[in-house]
């Protein structure tokens, strides 16, 4: 989608510090980590939002990547946190399905 800032990212057209990219999802860090690892993980193709993903195998698909990431980035030990934002309560700012991966600091529960 031509005014989707990650779709934007996915395209190139907007920098970002990729970490990891296959044809189906691409791994970049959060311009605002709020932790010492914070990726985000999205589908190359536009979905909104995980209430909009029909498609079991991108979600399956996204999550394992998600998960060999953070495996590569060493934060198997310590562990790490997947959350994805959905709608306004939850706080979701941009409209393009992503995962927050987050991880080198001990996590609180819940989250705010
Ligand atoms: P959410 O609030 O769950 O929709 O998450 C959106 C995330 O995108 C926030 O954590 C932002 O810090 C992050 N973000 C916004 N713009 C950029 C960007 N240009 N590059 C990397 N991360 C971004």
């Amino acid at each position: 989608m031509a005014d989707c800032l990650f779709c934007r990212i996915v395209a190139g057209e907007i920098p970002a510090t990729i970490v990891k990219r296959t044809e189906d999802a691409v791994a970049f860090r959060d311009i605002d980590p709020r932790a010492p690892t914070h990726l985000l993980v999205i589908p190359t193709r536009h979905v909104a939002a995980v209430r909009d993903a029909a498609d079991d195998g991108l979600l399956g698909g996204l999550l394992r990547f998600a998960a060999g990431v953070a495996s590569e980035l060493g934060l198997d030990a310590g562990g790490y946190r997947i959350v994805t934002n959905t709608g306004k309560d939850a706080g979701q700012s941009v409209d393009h399905l992503h995962f927050h991966v987050l991880g080198g600091r001990k996590m609180t529960w819940p989250p705010g």
